[in-house]
């Protein structure tokens, strides 16, 4: 065998978002791919919450697109973390009405979209500092 294995290296970086600041960052000496590094926890620099870590398509929305947030956490509830190209999200999901109808399109009741979707908003709703 020849073939050298690869270092465990920072060749990649992790997408975190936290869905209480609406804020994204890319977490540098992670790998998404690299099962030899493991994974780091990502405080949030703004609340200090822990990050939820999204796979590389995971694109942030603007901070002030507050439904657009909403569309990526009820999608992160049901199971979504954004590590394939290949849904074609971007297009599926661009609206939080497209978003509920793909939801309810996997098996998902509508009404139970509805109220999770309904959940997160209210957890969401707070002044902004
Ligand atoms: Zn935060």
């Amino acid at each position: 065998m020849r073939k050298q294995a690869p270092k465990p290296s920072a060749t990649n970086t992790v997408h975190f978002a936290c869905f209480q600041c609406r804020k994204a960052f890319k977490q540098r000496g992670s790998s998404n791919w690299n099962p030899d590094i493991p994974e780091q926890p990502f405080p949030c620099p703004e609340c200090k919450r822990p990050m939820t870590r999204l796979g590389r398509y995971f694109k942030a929305p603007p901070q002030r697109a507050g439904r657009q947030w909403l569309k990526v956490e009820l999608l992160y509830f049901y199971g979504e973390r954004f590590q394939s190209g290949q849904l074609g999200l971007g297009t599926k999901c661009r609206t939080l009405a497209l978003t509920l109808a793909y939801l309810s399109g996997l098996g998902h009741p509508e009404a139970e979209v509805r109220e999770r979707l309904k959940t997160i908003r209210v957890a969401r709703s707070r002044p902004s500092t």
